[in-house]
């Protein structure tokens, strides 16, 4: 793996009760300076703007109104860069902020800014941090309540990039024969080759989007990441020194690959 693409998921970054989780910011940029300083080019794609919005304002529930939502974003993402700025400089790695809309990948002109814009950084050994640009984005907060979180935009991103690796952190350890929450017995599965119709029904069904969090999202990801032939891996981002794992070829989380 050279080039590789992490995602990470509000869940990981930020406490139930809202603050951030200083410890998996600071392994994440451990990891991910670890692996530039190996010669590997990654990119990071983080959530979280909404949520620690939430929180530097004292608010308890996510407001319905968007133009709330985009305040906070906008609030919540200066701080999150901020602690990411200040927790890769621990280890002498230096970052850049892109906040993109998927509309970006739409229009050749843009799309090739875009993907100069990564090059450039990648070869100048920098990490870029990805995020949906919340507080424009309008259409983007249908498209997240209804698909939840930055899955489809990282694996987007990966596939533009060429990528050889998508690394998807979430609260849960890979992907399950059922949802882990209702199922004591649920058994985790190591390798999957194709995602049909029975995936989508243990995740909890195509576009439910209350019942079971957001596997469903995760799955699309992987299947976009499938259908072009790449790989991606779902771990838990607990403790993202994970991702140093996966790397040198531990059997952690599910591994979803071409056969
Ligand atoms: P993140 O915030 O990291 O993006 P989510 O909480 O949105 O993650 O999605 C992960 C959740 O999906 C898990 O905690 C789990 O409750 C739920 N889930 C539903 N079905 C499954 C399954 N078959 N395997 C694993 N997790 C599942």
């Amino acid at each position: 793996v050279k080039r590789l693409v992490v995602k990470v998921g509000t869940s990981s970054l930020v406490y139930p009760t809202g603050g951030l989780n200083l410890r998996v910011i600071d392994q994440l940029a451990f990891a991910l300076s670890t692996l530039c300083g190996q010669g590997k080019e990654v990119i990071l794609v983080s959530s979280g703007a909404i949520g620690v919005g939430l929180n530097a304002l004292r608010l308890k529930e996510r407001p319905k109104e968007i133009s709330e939502q985009q305040a906070l974003a906008s609030i919540g993402q200066s701080k999150l860069i901020t602690m990411f700025n200040q927790r890769f400089a621990h280890y002498n790695q230096t970052i850049g902020q892109l906040l993109l809309t998927h509309d970006v990948f739409d229009f050749p002109a843009s799309n090739q800014h875009v993907m100069d814009t990564f090059d450039r950084l990648l070869a100048k050994h920098v990490v870029p941090i990805v995020n949906e640009n919340d507080s424009i984005a309008v259409d983007e907060m249908d498209h997240r309540t209804k698909f939840g979180d930055n899955d489809q935009l990282s694996a987007i991103v990966a596939t533009h990039v060429d990528a050889d690796l998508l690394i998807m952190l979430s609260d849960i350890e890979g992907f399950y024969d059922q949802n882990p929450l209702t199922h004591d017995d649920a058994q985790l599965i190591p390798t999957i080759h194709e995602i049909n119709d029975d995936t989508y029904a243990v995740a909890g069904g195509r576009g439910s989007r209350y019942g079971t969090g957001g596997m469903v999202t995760k799955l699309t990801a992987a299947e976009i990441m499938l259908k072009d032939n790449r790989q991606m891996v779902l771990a838990s981002g607990k403790d993202p020194a994970i991702i140093l794992d996966i790397l040198a070829g531990k059997p952690v989380g599910t591994w979803f690959t071409p056969e």
